[in-house]
Parts: structure tokens; sequence; C-alpha cells
């Protein structure tokens, strides 16, 4: 579930709540999930310990604690709550504090829960590969163009790219590339400059205002808010700008949503939407 505009929020609710909070202990109730990089037992090393710093680097939640990590990686399904409504053989791990209770869930066990020293973060697969953080100001749109210098790959699978861009996944790359009016499949070096610019705005758009957007609904910590989203997931609705029917196609093996009137097909990527995978 989360993506970027999840994650900041669930960093900005999680600190209040968990900071200076000493561990009691850590169940691990699904292993699955588990990567404990650590060589030892987990409660010798997080008995006492106390949270000082929750950090978000791209897809990740870091738990900084004194001389060790927790890293979160929640794919697509993890989800992060305080709520004591949860039953233990509902989550995967649970922490223990003098506060809240923090559980992970995560129902299709794709997401990672890392323990670790903080000298080992190099050993989360992509962890220091990361690529420009949207949300940070090294995010210029001089840095953006540069970025996407002479790519030639298809602009969805560009954005998607967390070695370039840390990180939209796919709901917002779907929103993105809506409110730019590109195509999915539009190479990136067939973009004009004035499309490049567009798209650099759009992204800072869509992820400022739905950061926005999810913070006022103030929805529990471990529901999905993407009410406001525009296409992902609408196959068949309308398009909010100009009502044509939203179609789905597939780029490089994953489901994109867009408006084939706002975001028409560049001159070879026309797509023939007789063709089974629309
Ligand atoms: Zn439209």
């Amino acid at each position: 579930m989360p993506e970027l505009p999840d994650l900041v929020i669930i960093k900005e609710r999680l600190v209040p709540q968990l900071l200076n909070q000493k561990i009691r202990s850590v169940e691990i109730v699904d292993p699955v999930v588990v990567r404990n990089l650590t060589g030892g037992v987990l409660d010798d090393f997080y008995n006492n310990l106390s949270f000082l710093k929750i950090e978000r680097n791209g897809p990740f939640l870091d738990f900084s604690f004194e001389k060790m990590n927790i890293v979160i990686h929640p794919m697509l399904s993890g989800k992060f709550s305080l709520d004591p409504k949860y039953k233990k053989k509902d989550l995967c791990v649970r922490i223990l504090t003098d506060g809240p209770t923090l559980n992970y869930i995560d129902d299709t066990r794709m997401g990672k829960v890392y323990f670790l020293k903080p000298d080992e973060l190099g050993r989360i697969s992509k962890y220091k590969e990361q690529g420009l953080d949207l949300l940070s100001e090294e995010f210029t749109e001089a840095a953006f163009l540069k970025t996407m210098e002479k790519n030639r790959q298809q602009t969805r699978v560009f954005l998607m790219d967390q070695s370039k861009l840390s990180a939209l996944g796919n709901a917002y790359a779907d929103e993105v590339l809506f409110a730019a009016h590109i195509h999915p499949k539009t190479p990136c070096n067939q973009l004009s400059q004035k499309e490049k610019s567009l798209l650099y705005k759009s992204i800072k758009e869509v992820l400022f205002s739905s950061i926005e957007y999810i913070r006022n609904k103030n929805a529990p910590l471990d529901v999905k808010v993407r009410d406001h989203v525009k296409v992902r997931n609408r196959k068949n609705e309308p398009c909010p700008n100009c009502g044509t029917t939203i179609r789905r196609a597939n780029v490089l093996g994953y489901d994109s949503f867009f408006c084939p009137s706002c975001q028409p097909a560049k001159g070879q990527q026309f797509i023939n939407w007789n063709r089974s995978d629309s």
C-alpha cells in the first residue's frame, strides 16, 4: 500500500508517538518478512533501546536506536498501526514499548523488516541506490532534466526507476503522467522541453497535494487513502477532465491507467485499442 505520500504521513504520525519510547520486546510473528542482519539473537540487541529517530529513505522507513536500526520496506501491502485492536496472529512483527505498540502487518508478505547495525545499511537491497529524493531540495528542475538526459525508457518506466527518482510507485506514476498529459509509453527522448518541464511540475504538484490530502483526511494509520486519485484503478470510469473512458495498458509488466484523450500516444507509440491488453 504505502507510496511516498503515505509514508510521509505514517512517519509524521509515528514520530510523536514513538520517539524516546523504550523497547520492551520485539516479537517476530511471521519470520518470512524478517531479515536479521545482526548475526545475533534480536532480543539481546533490542532490550531497553529507545527510538531515537524515524526517517524515510525513498520507500523505506528507518527506525534508529542506540547502535541499532530497524528498516522496514513495506512494498505493496505493508501496513503500520499503533492500534491495540490487532491480534498477534494477524501481525508480522510487533514492537512493544513503554508507550504504544508498533504493529507491522503485511497480508502478501512481500515487504521486509530488516534488523541491523547502522553501518550495514548498504546490505539492504536498493537502500543506498536510491536516486533523487522527490521531496528533497535537491529535486530541482535542472537535476530532474539531467537525470532524464538521453534517456530512452518509456516515461512511466523512467518515473518508477528508483535509482533515478526516489520514489514513485504504480499509483502516483499514473497520477503524475495524467497531470502532465503524457502517455505512459512515450519514450523520454520523444518528450519536448515543455513536456519535460510539465512532468517535473506534475511530480511536485501531485505529491505535495496528495500529502496534504492524506494529512487532512486523518484516516487510521492502516487505512489506504486513495479516493483522491484521478485515473489509478479507474478503468472504464470517465476521465475527470474530458469524460473519455479511462484505459488500462501494460507497461513492462505493470498495469498503467490513463486517459487516451488527455494523454494521447505519440507517433509510433499508437496503440490499437482493439487489442487484448487494453
Ligand atoms: Zn481525459
